[in-house]
């Protein structure tokens, strides 16, 4: 008998109301006249995992199984019956399914395409909220589950497997991993016939991609959002971080037509905080991940559309705005620009630093990167609130945490409830007036040598975090835009801009971090990208 996996007892109470809502008969009226009903005989598949597209199904009559498929046999995740519709947040951003669903009895459904799903969305906010509530819950269910759709496959120390992994990771993605230095993943790489010493993602138990690199994961999953070449929109937001998002929750909720550029996660910076503890509204604090996805979904929800992981290239005049050509080469032509492409954290001038990093050293401290600290000394750069949460973090995990700061102390660069912490946890140690001057390691990091005031110790460590700040990365713009001397946007009234987050060039818009003199902060960042849209539509009212 197949497992029943979607009573997991990972999910919470709310999570699992949400995740099977299902919508009253009243509801279903307002909802067919958006859909086409379809009939499945018992045993064919309303969409297979992988499919290319699939719609949203409102179960009428009959009975259908959501399945996890594998070479393995297949995993019966939920069995759904009248008035309980299929469908998850990939559906409404794009995405191929995860999932399999098949008829098992003769079954008659409400299929809406996604086009319609959008529209039912914006236009019945009752049911929008059903729906898009039981899509989140849906994702955050099979995040808990970890589907053994997506298998990424290779040794834990690898690079390219820390990387896949943090990649998959902070885009959501279900996954599974398997060290194939341990018996469960040699044995799984060994049937598939594949090398134990590289990255391999394999799907649905037997397709395998070899080392990819992240834009290739992302294609393989079907996971890529694209927006077809030449496409015309009102605003393009370029980078998906707290900013961002809040400008494509409020453009596209106030009517224009939105798309988002990331090229890495969704999230930004934020994306790879595990608390966020000063953002208003969260007394306990939430993780930059969690308030990303969140702010996604309510963008998704309005309509905004993505492209990720996609890179932003080039910045061209048109005769009505503007021309960004994606990684891909695609064109996208925008009546506006708002840049909240953030920073890029900075990296130590130390030898063999490149080949170390993602096999012993990092610039984020997530779940992920705290299981590398397990049984292990782990070495903080910085003297940053990044740096401070991190040690907070990593103290729980590690045998013990050193910062490293190269000043006298940390009291300048330092909020005091964190500086307080730090100071009074014994698990942690602050070296002043200290640098880190070398690496040690083969294959990956083992130890480094510490120089406080000219006196070298080697501390062993396989976990070495550089939180040193970060610089803007905007030399893609060309000189479209006036930069300050370390490459931060200029705006306002002192380069011609027409409000206080207009560039030099009219309906360019900067926010949050990538701005000069903004406060780095998740708040200013959201209160920059919600208030930059009345500026955006005053551009657009002013030239058409
Ligand atoms: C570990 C850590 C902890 C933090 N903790 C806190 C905290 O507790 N409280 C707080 O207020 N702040 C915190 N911050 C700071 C906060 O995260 C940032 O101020 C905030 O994320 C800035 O948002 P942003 O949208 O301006 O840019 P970012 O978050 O940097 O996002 C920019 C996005 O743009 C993408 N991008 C860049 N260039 C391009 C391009 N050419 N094409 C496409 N995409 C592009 C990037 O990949 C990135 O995803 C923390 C930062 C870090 C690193």
């Amino acid at each position: 008998m197949p497992e029943t996996r979607f009573a997991s007892s990972h999910l919470d109470e709310t999570l699992r109301r949400d995740a099977s809502r299902s919508l009253t008969p009243e509801q279903q009226e307002l909802l067919r006249p958006f859909g086409t009903i379809r009939t499945y005989d018992a045993n064919t598949f309303l969409f297979r995992a992988g499919d290319e597209s699939y719609g949203f199904h409102l179960v009428l009559e009959g009975e259908v199984a959501i399945l996890d498929q594998s070479e393995d046999g297949e995993l019966l995740i939920n069995m759904l019956t009248e008035n309980a519709f299929l469908g998850e947040l990939g559906l409404l951003s794009g995405q191929r399914p995860f999932l399999s669903c098949r008829a098992e009895l003769p079954t008659k459904t409400l299929e809406l395409t996604a086009e319609a799903l959008h529209e039912v969305i914006n236009q019945i906010s009752e049911i929008g909220d059903i729906i898009v509530a039981a899509f989140a819950a849906r994702r955050e269910s099979l995040m808990a589950t970890a589907s053994s759709n997506v298998t990424i496959l290779g040794p834990e120390a690898s690079r390219d497997v820390t990387r896949a992994r943090e990649f998959v990771s902070r885009n959501r993605i279900p996954h599974q991993y398997l060290d194939t230095h341990q018996p469960d993943g040699a044995a799984f790489a060994n049937r598939l016939g594949l090398d134990l010493g590289t990255l391999n993602v394999v799907m649905r138990g037997t397709e395998v991609v070899a080392r990819p690199d992240n834009p290739g994961i992302a294609y393989a999953l079907g996971m890529a959002l694209d927006v077809a070449d030449g496409t015309q929109v009102d605003l393009t937001v370029i980078g998906a971080g707290p900013g961002g998002l809040a400008a494509a929750v409020y453009g596209a909720s106030e009517g224009l037509d939105t798309v988002v550029v990331e090229n890495t996660a969704i999230g930004g910076q934020a994306g790879t905080s595990s608390k966020i503890e000063n953002y208003m509204g969260f007394p306990t604090g939430i993780s930059g991940r969690d308030l990303a996805y969140r702010g996604a979904v309510q963008s998704v929800k309005f309509g905004a559309r993505f492209a990720a992981p996609r890179t932003a290239r080039k910045l061209e005049v048109t005769d009505n705005g503007y021309r960004i050509v994606l990684c891909n080469g695609n064109d996208i032509c925008t009546k506006s620009i708002v840049i909240a492409s953030g920073v890029q954290y900075r990296r130590l001038p130390l030898e063999g630093l490149e080949s170390f990093e993602g096999a012993g050293i990092y610039y984020a401290a997530t779940d992920l990167e705290a299981r590398f600290c397990k049984n292990t000394e782990a070495v903080i750069v910085g003297g940053g609130n990044s740096a401070g949460q991190a040690a907070m973090y990593l103290s729980r995990h590690a045998k013990h945490v050193h910062v490293v700061i190269r000043s006298g102390g940390l009291a300048a660069s330092m909020s005091d409830y964190l500086l307080h912490r730090l100071e009074n946890d014994p698990r942690i140690t602050i070296h002043t007036q200290s640098q880190v001057t070398a690496l040690h390691g083969t294959d990956a990091l083992s130890a480094i040598t510490l120089t406080t005031k000219g006196t070298d110790q080697r501390i062993d460590t396989r976990a070495l975090f550089i939180m040193i700040g970060a610089a803007p990365f905007t030399e893609w713009l060309g000189d479209r835009v006036s930069l300050d001397n370390r490459g931060f946007i200029q705006t306002g009234e002192a380069v011609g801009g027409r409000s206080p987050y207009e560039t030099s060039s009219p309906g360019i818009f900067a926010i949050g971090d990538v701005r000069a003199g903004s406060v780095k902060r998740v708040a200013s960042a959201v209160g920059e990208g919600s208030v930059v849209v009345s500026a955006v539509h005053a551009h657009i009212s002013d030239n058409t």
